[in-house]
């Protein structure tokens, strides 16, 4: 699926093709503190142990019955949606909502414990991983249902959301047959809010939201991403060809995802070492010439002609 390009777009701050579902954590950047709407959260990327939205506030706030916390950012988008779902028969409750890292870690621990490591991951999220730890995301039910559930979906409440919901600025973060794309499970009940004109944008983009955030908000620090410090995978993919700077953006115009070099995937091995210190970031150009002489990769020399090119642009 390629990239929709957005009018009037100007190159974007990327990493390369989005990256397979992996166990690392890496910290969310865009962060929740510095741009809510555009945080990644998924296998790979967390808000850690000590996130705390700064903002919550009931559910009720935005006239949604059952229970919950929710940011006072989405408000505003959750009266819109709660009135306009009831408005068509269909009216909502929260069945959950915000959740603490602490809560998170027991509901995981319980999944584990019930279905096994490999379903947890997939049913709920590690945590730390969670987009109920953003207070963003709230699990739907129609009023009167007593349990999420996949028939949701088959529901006048559930078939509403699905088509209905990114107008309010809420997107179904976990699709059908996504699973491979966005790491989490089919969840029909679970909605993120975005704002409504970032909704509309990925809405129209086609792609799932993680998709859309990787392709044009996530940035990559490398003195930021510890690889794999819980759970290093068995085959680690390629080591990135481009860290050796203090920061690696991949700057891409829309749809160049599928120009870049696809080999290097960006993992995080073994590219903390050459950070060590930051170089300034006027430096950051200079070094990187330097470390790409030593490792002699061809790919790092077409990836960085290539952003000299956007750049001149
Ligand atoms: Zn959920």
């Amino acid at each position: 699926m390629l990239i929709g390009p957005l009018a009037g777009a100007a190159p974007v701050l990327g990493i390369g093709p989005l990256p397979a579902c992996q166990i690392l954590d890496v910290p969310a950047n865009p962060g929740p503190n510095d741009d809510w709407a555009t945080t990644l959260l998924d296998w790979s990327f967390t808000v850690g142990p000590d996130y705390k939205p700064p903002d919550l506030v009931s559910v009720h706030k935005g006239d949604l019955g059952g229970g919950g916390l929710v940011r006072q950012v989405a408000i505003g988008g959750l009266k819109a949606l709660t009135a306009a779902a009831r408005a068509n028969g269909t009216p909502l409750e929260a069945y959950a909502a915000y959740r603490s890292y602490a809560t998170q870690t027991k509901l995981f621990n319980d999944g584990v414990k019930s279905y096994g490591y490999d379903a947890a991951i997939t049913y709920w999220g590690r945590p730390g991983h969670s987009e109920h730890e953003l207070g963003l995301a709230i699990d739907f039910i129609a009023v009167g249902d007593t349990r999420i559930s996949s028939e949701f979906e088959s529901t006048r409440a559930g078939g509403w959301m699905a088509k209905n919901a990114w107008k309010y600025g809420w997107l179904m973060s976990y699709p059908k047959g996504k699973q491979s794309v966005v790491c989490l499970h089919y969840e029909p009940w679970h909605y993120r809010y975005y704002g409504v004109d970032l909704a509309k944008k990925i809405h129209d983009s086609g792609l799932t939201p993680r998709e859309y955030l990787w392709a044009h908000f996530t940035q990559f620090n490398t003195d930021l991403s510890p690889l794999a410090t819980a759970s290093p995978s068995a085959a680690p993919a390629p080591t990135a060809s481009v860290t050796p700077a203090q920061t690696t953006l991949i700057e891409t115009s829309m749809g160049a995802g599928a120009t870049l070099p696809a080999q290097p995937q960006p993992t995080r091995a073994a590219t903390t070492n050459t950070a060590a210190g930051g170089p300034a970031p006027a430096d950051v150009f200079t070094i990187v010439l330097i470390a790409l002489a030593a490792i002699g990769s061809i790919a790092s020399v077409r990836y960085l002609q290539r952003r000299q090119r956007l750049r001149r642009r």
